[in-house]
């Protein structure tokens, strides 16, 4: 096998279990460089450090599988460690949908398996991974004889890894609408037209979180999407909800949604740009109990963070300046390079702006079925806080 030599020093970063190794953390490799093919990793004094797969036209050239010389890649492998994610997913309480697998938390680099029920939503986001799919939904079809397996690889991120972007079935065909289960509403999922893997499960647990703060509260909540927060919030006892997002289609899937759950004639929601209105309705005096905020990442690269940040100082503030005394904000960031601490200074500075004295209700993060790991950053990425705005 190929080996991959790491330089003299190696870094904290992966000494401590991070998976990635940057093709400028490598002195030199033994044998044949394939792209996909795996490799073993040693130290400069030849101490095994892992074993993954390779690809020389990624800057992280390596990732990492396992850090166990005596476990084979192999089809078993990616059985076993697929029946472990489910294990762990069903050990603190998830049954019917989770992200199974949440790559690099999972020992599973650059893959993301969500689990909807019967059907199951799959991204190999690096060529290493790529080419174990057959092996990936062999195993799904073993560990959970599903009703259908869907790839939405139509990511840009893959073409970083020299891959095209593409969708599909990888099953038999299937109805690609269908409808979820979650905290007894339900919701349709559109897993071949909706944004990501079709549904966000990351913040399944945090809707949960809003249930005393909305009763017999006037709600507004923008970047509703498929109106998730909105229909819990009516759901837990609100009087009335306004649901906002940017896409038509958003809001007639949200829309869809309320009458699924026999709740339209308490949510509404409307196609407009939340920057533009809330500035609006601040100055026209508009007062709600609760205003909720899950805006998409507002940037992906280290240059962007400041514009960032200012983007999530505004629109908080927007939200702040809506919400009646006493009343209170629901507030998100799923912008990976936003770490929590930058997050609440953030809130904070637009609580100073507003005038407005903050009091936290809850800090959390995504949803339990997305794993943290000490040690690797970007699986700690969504920052969710309730604060009551005074
Ligand atoms: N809260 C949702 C996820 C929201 S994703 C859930 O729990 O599932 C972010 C949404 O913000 C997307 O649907 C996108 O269409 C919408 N969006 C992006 N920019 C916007 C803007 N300027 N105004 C309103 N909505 C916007």
């Amino acid at each position: 096998m190929t080996k991959v030599i790491l330089n003299k020093k190696i870094s904290n970063r992966v000494a401590n279990g991070h998976p990635w190794i940057f093709s400028n953390e490598i002195n030199h490799v033994k044998g044949t460089v394939e792209a996909a093919s795996i490799v073993d990793v040693f130290t400069h004094d030849d101490k095994f450090v892992g074993r993954g797969y390779i690809n020389p036209q990624s800057q992280i050239m390596v990732r990492l599988l396992t850090r166990n010389s005596s476990e084979e890649i192999n089809e078993q492998f990616f059985h076993k460690r697929i029946l472990a994610a489910w294990q762990y997913r069903q050990k603190i309480g998830y049954t019917q949908n989770c992200r199974l697998i949440f790559g690099e938390a999972d020992l599973m680099p650059a893959l993301i398996i969500d689990k909807f029920n019967d059907y199951f939503v799959i991204q190999t986001l690096s060529l290493g991974m790529e080419v174990w799919k057959n092996a990936i939904v062999d195993a799904l079809n073993e560990i959970f004889k599903p009703k259908g397996i869907y790839e939405r690889n139509d990511v840009p991120v893959r073409e970083l890894e020299g891959m095209e972007q593409k969708k599909g079935f990888l099953s038999e065909p299937f109805d690609t609408n269908i409808i979820i289960n979650e905290n007894g509403l339900r919701f349709l999922v559109d897993i071949e037209n909706g944004q990501k893997t079709g549904y966000f499960l990351d913040q399944q647990d945090n809707r949960r979180a809003i249930k005393q703060i909305v009763r017999g509260a006037d709600v507004l909540g923008a970047f509703t999407y498929t109106g998730t927060f909105e229909i819990h919030a009516a759901h837990y006892g609100a009087e009335s909800v306004l649901g906002l997002d940017i896409s038509e289609n958003a809001v007639k899937q949200a829309t869809r949604n309320a009458e699924l759950n026999e709740l339209q004639h308490k949510v509404t929601f409307q196609a407009v740009n939340a920057f533009d209105v809330l500035k609006q309705w601040g100055k026209d005096g508009r007062q709600y109990d609760v205003v909720m905020l899950d805006p998409p990442a507002f940037t992906k690269s280290r240059e962007n963070i400041q514009k960032a940040l200012a983007g999530y100082k505004e629109i908080n503030l927007r939200g702040m300046k809506l919400i009646k005394p006493g009343g209170f904000l629901v507030t998100s960031s799923c912008t990976n390079l936003v770490s929590p601490e930058m997050f609440l200074e953030t809130i904070n500075m637009a609580a100073k702006d507003a005038k407005r004295k903050l009091r936290q209700v809850t800090f959390q993060a995504q949803a339990s079925d997305h794993p943290i790991i000490w040690g690797i950053e970007n699986t700690n990425y969504l920052k969710f806080l309730i604060v009551q705005v005074m």
